[in-house]
């Protein structure tokens, strides 16, 4: 199986670098099989939508394959007969990951397409849980420590920047997700730079602690609305072709891991082992309208009780900033909730309030001047009322 994966992704590459074709187009629609394939992978995608994925697709076929992308995995219609594979003569439905096609499967499973679609997603949902449960138990080695708080994570899993922001040939520090915004991490990392190493480890890595998906939302939130068309020119300048993933225009369509459906909040019991912000958002927004409210006033309260320390009030209504930030807090709950029952035996990721430092001003370089406002008070007035609704403890 492994041998044929790598053959197919060597054709892969080699169609990469031809381009598609309109004869593929062609083939594709006017054979019987293809075209069956063709209607299950859009009504599959339609579905996988419903279910609260973010899922983008491919509109050609390659190699006989109908894929779609839905956070961290691939799933494709197969089309080609295939020797090895017991279902051979029908359609088959596969799911593989990471999505970095040249990085070892993580996740490799399959089952037959040809059956209801609701049964599709049922499927999908159960084998990327159980892969992802295999692949965190299955991490090889938590050999490297986060320089900050010493949890041990697999190398890959951790990011770094240079201990010197002089010297970039100097040591690095590595640090965890809970330790992003650390005092002692200081203005090392440049955001444009950062968003690639972050991209570049969710591509790679299946089993990526959860919470560096909240730092893609905060990050993305905080940023101006047009920061991945920046970003793309950023990274060309630093010679990174790849582009920049969409969740940093649409940060709704950003893929969060969510914890067992046995302790989950019953707000989000509906959904799968994952979700998008967007649909995450929705459902809490729906089960809490009040929610936003209470935050707003929590922070009204705050800028009148330091509003003489804090150089009158903010130039922009608190209610309009938090809910720029909205997305980002409920990101930072629900991703570090997850990353607790993943990682049990490392300390509760709400540590990250011991040293938390942020501010607009780290953000200037991604196209906001509104720097006067709390970003960090925002966030926490944010998380405290929504992690009593739900019911989360963030201690
Ligand atoms: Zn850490």
């Amino acid at each position: 199986m492994t041998r044929d994966r790598a053959r197919k992704r060597a054709a892969r590459a080699l169609r990469h670098n031809v381009g598609g074709s309109y004869s593929a187009a062609h083939w594709a629609l006017t054979d019987p099989k293809q075209a069956r394939a063709a209607d299950i992978h859009r009504r599959l995608a339609n579905a996988l939508r419903a279910f609260g994925w973010p899922v983008e697709t491919d509109i050609l076929p390659e190699l006989g394959e109908y894929r779609c992308y839905s956070g961290p995995a691939t799933l494709a219609i197969e089309t080609e007969q295939q020797e090895w594979h017991p279902l051979s003569a029908n359609l088959i439905l596969s799911a593989h990951a990471p999505l970095m096609h040249e990085a070892p499967d993580e996740l490799w499973a399959y089952a037959d397409a040809d059956q209801p679609i609701a049964n599709l997603v049922s499927w999908a949902n159960q084998a990327i849980a159980q892969g992802r449960r295999q692949a965190l138990s299955a991490t090889p080695g938590n050999h490297t420590e986060c320089d900050i708080c010493g949890d041990h994570y697999p190398q890959t899993h951790l990011l770094g920047v240079s201990d010197s922001a002089e010297d970039q040939q100097g040591g690095f520090f590595s640090f965890c997700p809970s330790c992003m915004f650390d005092t002692d991490i200081g203005k090392r990392w440049r955001p444009e730079i950062l968003s690639h190493h972050l991209d570049e480890l969710l591509y790679d890595q299946f089993a990526a602690p959860a919470g560096w998906n909240a730092i893609i939302a905060l990050f993305a939130c905080a940023a101006a609305p047009d920061w991945r068309r920046d970003l793309q020119a950023l990274w060309h300048g630093n010679g990174i072709l790849p582009l920049p993933a969409t969740h940093w225009s649409t940060p709704e369509q950003l893929w969060l891991w969510l914890p067992e459906a046995s302790t989950r909040p019953a707000a989000l019991r509906h959904l799968g082992c994952g979700a998008s912000l967007g649909a995450v958002m929705n459902a809490i927004d729906q089960a809490f309208p009040a929610a936003r409210q209470q935050a707003t006033h929590r922070l009204n309260r705050e800028w009148a009780e330091n509003a003489q320390e804090w150089d009158g009030p903010p130039d922009i209504d608190p209610i309009t900033f938090l809910n720029h930030i909205w997305p980002a807090s409920i990101a930072y709950l629900i991703s570090f909730h997850t990353q607790s029952q993943e990682r049990a035996e490392h300390r509760s990721p709400w540590h990250l309030w011991h040293s938390l430092e942020l501010d607009l001003g780290r953000f200037d370089t991604m196209g906001r001047s509104d720097d006067d406002l709390s970003l960090e008070a925002t966030l926490r007035h944010s998380i405290d009322v929504l992690a009593s609704l739900l019911k989360i403890d963030v201690s």
